[in-house]
């Protein structure tokens, strides 16, 4: 079948599970109720996702307070009770960040309760997100390991466990997310792609990275008015993706600036397309969505084409997002018979 779908990720959380709106959303309870709501949560999730059509789904990272701590808090060595500030993706946000003060060790599985619910309840293909290694190395402050690739690399060691666990679990699909390659062009050449070989060492299922230019909240649109009417930071990444065994690559093409063109420097790749904009609360018709499968079937094969969300869609509202997803599951329909 052409064009699946997925998601990139998240969906807003109930406001029973969590403050609504916002990213690093308080959690509404706590202790057995809060592991209770997070689970159906999670079920919930999944249950909108294939009513709306979504082929690849997602736990909806209903369980984790945001993309990058959600792990954080399942790893010895960081200090959370005395947070620094920090200026993070090159001082686009600034946020108050936990301290690595030791060597770093998994205190057991992260996400094993959500992705064993997700398992026994779907039996489409099932998705699971983590943070990759550069990403986190930006999002902590290091004062143990004073080298920012070795203490990426140790964080890269400790995915690759919870990744081929999720893998047990039945997990179809591993995707990193990798926000910061878009903004450490360089690094993220020279070290940051091999850091998220070493999480994906291993795997057998289907291994993916997104890198996008974030939610849509207001520092990551005042960020992209910055970037020209062109944005070309793939340019400089993509030959160095290409090369790895990543074998997907989820990048924003609805309402972005990103060049398609440039996917062509992504030969055989699988290409999960951003259809559906996070940004903007209004939804795309079915037919908004054809129109960009199309212009990504210029530069992408059909059959390496599944249509997902730009970005995660945590901090929306949900009956926009709700109704987004069903235009991704309709979009990608109409696609099939308009370009099959
Ligand atoms: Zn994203």
């Amino acid at each position: 079948m052409l064009f699946p779908t997925t998601i990139a990720g998240s969906l807003p959380k109930p406001e029973w599970l969590a403050e609504p709106n916002m990213l690093w959303a308080p959690w509404k309870s706590k202790g057995e109720e809060l592991a209770r709501a997070k689970r159906d949560a999670t079920m919930l999730a999944i249950k909108l996702q294939e009513d709306a059509g979504v082929d690849i789904v997602t736990e909806g990272e209903q369980a984790r307070q945001h993309f990058v701590h959600g792990f954080l808090e399942k790893v010895d060595g960081i200090d959370f009770a005395h947070k620094v500030e920090m200026g993070i993706r090159n001082d686009r946000y600034k946020a108050m960040v936990p301290q690595v003060t030791a060597p770093l060790t998994l205190k057991g599985r992260v996400h094993a309760d959500e992705a064993r619910v997700a398992r026994t309840h779907t039996t489409r293909k099932l998705k699971f997100t983590l943070p990759g290694p550069m990403t986190i190395a930006d999002t902590v402050a290091d004062k143990y390991y004073g080298d920012k690739v070795k203490m990426a690399f140790a964080f890269a060691e400790l995915l690759n466990a919870e990744a081929k666990a999720l893998q047990a679990d039945g997990v179809d699909v591993i995707q990193f997310d990798e926000p910061a390659f878009n903004v450490f062009m360089d690094e993220a050449s020279d070290w940051g792609i091999k850091a998220l070989e070493r999480a994906a060492e291993g795997l057998t299922c289907t291994t993916a990275v997104h890198i996008c230019y974030g939610y849509g909240i207001k520092a990551n649109t005042d960020w992209k008015e910055t970037l020209g009417a062109e944005w070309r930071q793939y340019e400089d990444i993509f030959p160095a993706i290409a090369k790895s065994p990543i074998q997907q690559v989820a990048i924003e093409c609805r309402n972005s600036k990103v060049p398609l063109d440039l996917l062509a420097l992504l030969p055989g790749k699988i290409i999960q397309a951003g259809v559906i904009d996070v940004a903007s609360d209004t939804v795309e018709t079915a037919e908004d969505v054809v129109k960009v499968i199309e212009a990504v079937s210029k530069f992408v094969p059909k059959s390496n084409i599944v249509a997902t969300t730009n970005c995660g869609m945590a901090p929306m509202r949900r009956d926009i997002a709700e109704a987004k997803l069903m235009a991704l599951g309709a979009g990608a329909r109409l696609a099939r018979q308009r370009l099959g």
